[in-house]
């Protein structure tokens, strides 16, 4: 499943996407916002956000919830799996395979079209744990 397409790539729309695709953590806009600043100092809150939605909507980059009521963004487009450790709040990608035949036994059930899923693993993290 590949629903890229190309958008056009200001300044900032690139700064943006290369801090996203260069940390694993997940980040917040606002996370997201500071590291901007750092190369174009005027850049606004709402810029950030205005190119995050693009980003989203072109399938660049992966815009989550958790659950949280904010949203959470991610470099990796591509479906994986994620775990979210409910003491300290980080959030890992899992080194799963996606399990496709998991859409093949809901469209079973309810006789719809699956096209994606997503799936989270919550507990306590292996730093937390110590
Ligand atoms: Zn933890
Ligand atoms: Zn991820």
């Amino acid at each position: 499943m590949n629903k890229q397409k190309s958008i056009r790539m200001t300044k900032q729309r690139k700064l943006i996407l290369n801090i996203l695709r260069s940390t694993k953590s997940h980040p917040t806009a606002d996370w997201i916002y500071q590291e901007a600043r750092k190369e174009i100092p005027n850049i606004s809150l709402g810029t950030v956000y205005r190119n995050l939605k693009i980003l989203v909507q072109a399938g660049e980059i992966l815009e989550m919830d958790f659950g949280s009521g904010y949203s959470r963004y991610d470099g990796n487009p591509t479906n994986h799996y994620h775990f979210k450790c409910r003491i300290c709040g980080r959030m890992e990608d899992v080194e799963l395979e996606t399990i496709e035949s998991l859409n093949r036994i809901v469209e079973e059930s309810l006789k719809a079209k699956i096209e994606n899923h997503r799936l989270e693993f919550y507990g306590v993290c292996n730093d937390c744990l110590d």
